[in-house]
C-alpha cells in the first residue's frame, strides 16, 4: 500500500504519518515544500520525502498509489489576514492541482481532504439554539480568508468527484493540540508566555469557545476512516465534544504552571468567530451501525491533562 501524505513535515500531517508508520504496513510519500511551519524532524521515520509545492507536483512525479490525504495548508488565520494570497494559492489552486493528479491515477482509493471546523463560520452560543453546532449538512459560511479556502478546497473535492467520479473522503476537525505544534498557534504562544512571565495576549473578551482534539486521537479517527470502505465520498466532522473558553485556557495554565497570568487584552481579530461547535452525526452513524452505541472507541486526550503532563 502506497499512501501520499502533503504537508507531512506540519503538526498534524507529521503525527499522521508517524501514527500511519506504527500501526500499518505501508509505504509513505511526504510532499511538503518546507514553509516557516515545517520541521522535517517532526517525522520519526524513514519516508520517501518530496520538497516541493503542492501546486507544481505532477503525475509523475507522484507515481501510483492508493490514498492521497492532504494536510497541506496554509493554516495560520491571523497571516490570512495580513496577507490572503498564499492561502488563495496553496489552499484552493493546490487542491486543484492535486486533484488533477489524483483523477489520472485509476488505483486511487480516495483522496482525503483535512478540511476544518471554520468552514461553518460562526455557530451561536446559545446551547437551545439550532444554530448552535454544525452537524456535516450545516452551511458552509467561512469568516476568514483561512477558512473561505478551506470551504473552496472542500468544494473542489465535492466537484471533482461529482464531475469525474473522484473518490473522496473530507474530514472536519475542531482545533488540535499537542506535540510539535508550530509556536505562533494560541495554545504553545500562551503556554510560552506564562511561563517567562509575560504578558498573554487575549483577543477581545477572551470567551471565544472552540473544542479541542489531542492530534493523536485525530489522526487515529482521521486513519479509520481513511480505510473504511463505508466512508466513501461522505464528509465526518471529527471532534472530542470537548469546549473552552479561550480565556480558561490561559488561567489553567496559569494554575498549572503555578504562574500568576498578566493578561494583555488586545482588540479582537478582524471577523473573529465567537463559537465554533461541531456535532458528530456521520461519525456516530457509522459507529451505531457497527454497534458501538454510547461512546465513541477513541480515548479523547484532555487538554488539562496533556497541559499538565507538558509541565511535569
Ligand atoms: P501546519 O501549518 O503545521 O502544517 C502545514 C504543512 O503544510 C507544513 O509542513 C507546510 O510546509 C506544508 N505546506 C504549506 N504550503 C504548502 C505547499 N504549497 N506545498 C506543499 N506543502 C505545503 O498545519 P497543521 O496545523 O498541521 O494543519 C494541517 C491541516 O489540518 C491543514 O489543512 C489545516 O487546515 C487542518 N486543520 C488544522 C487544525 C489545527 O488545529 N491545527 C484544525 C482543523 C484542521
Amino acid at each position: 500500500m502506497r499512501i501520499v501524505v502533503t504537508g507531512g513535515a506540519g503538526f498534524i500531517g507529521s503525527s499522521f504519518i508517524n501514527y500511519l508508520k506504527e500501526n500499518y504496513q505501508c509505504d509513505i510519500i511526504c510532499v511538503d515544500k518546507l514553509t516557516y511551519a515545517a520541521n522535517r524532524d517532526n517525522i520519526k521515520y524513514d519516508v520517501e520525502f518530496l520538497e516541493k509545492d503542492i501546486c507544481d507536483i505532477t503525475v509523475e512525479e507522484l507515481g501510483e498509489y492508493d490514498y492521497l490525504v492532504n494536510f497541506a495548508a496554509e493554516s495560520h488565520v491571523d497571516n490570512s489576514i495580513l496577507n490572503g494570497r498564499p492561502f488563495v494559492r496553496t489552499n484552493v489552486e493546490g487542491t486543484f492541482n492535486l486533484l488533477e493528479c489524483a483523477r489520472q491515477n485509476k488505483n486511487l482509493k480516495k483522496f482525503v481532504q483535512i478540511s476544518t471546523d471554520e468552514v461553518y463560520g460562526d455557530m451561536a452560543d446559545n446551547h437551545l439554539c439550532i444554530n448552535c453546532a454544525a452537524d456535516e449538512n450545516h452551511k458552509i459560511h467561512p469568516s476568514s480568508y483561512y477558512s473561505a479556502t478551506k470551504a473552496a478546497s472542500d468544494l473542489l473535492v465535492l466537484a471533482a468527484n461529482r464531475t469525474f467520479g473522484l473518490p473522496y473522503l473530507i474530514t472536519r476537525t475542531c482545533n488540535n493540540f499537542g506535540k510539535h505544534q508550530h509556536p505562533e498557534k494560541f495554545l504553545p504562544k500562551i503556554y510560552q508566555c506564562v511561563k517567562d512571565g509575560t504578558e498573554v495576549p487575549v483577543y477581545g473578551d477572551g470567551k471565544q469557545i472552540r473544542q479541542w482534539i489531542h492530534v493523536d486521537d485525530n489522526v487515529k479517527i482521521v486513519a479509520d476512516l481513511m480505510f473504511d470502505e463505508r466512508t466513501l465520498n461522505n464528509t465526518y466532522n471529527i471532534s472530542s465534544d470537548i469546549e473552552y473558553k479561550n480565556i480558561d485556557i490561559v488561567n489553567t495554565v496559569g494554575e498549572i504552571l503555578g504562574k500568576e497570568v498578566k493578561y494583555k487584552f488586545v482588540p479582537d481579530r478582524l471577523g473573529h468567530d465567537r463559537v465554533y461547535r461541531l456535532r458528530m452525526v456521520a461519525l456516530r452513524i457509522l459507529h451505531n451501525a457497527l454497534g458501538i452505541n454510547k461512546h465513541l472507541p477513541y480515548v479523547f486526550l484532555n487538554l488539562k491533562d496533556y497541559l499538565k503532563n507538558l509541565y511535569k
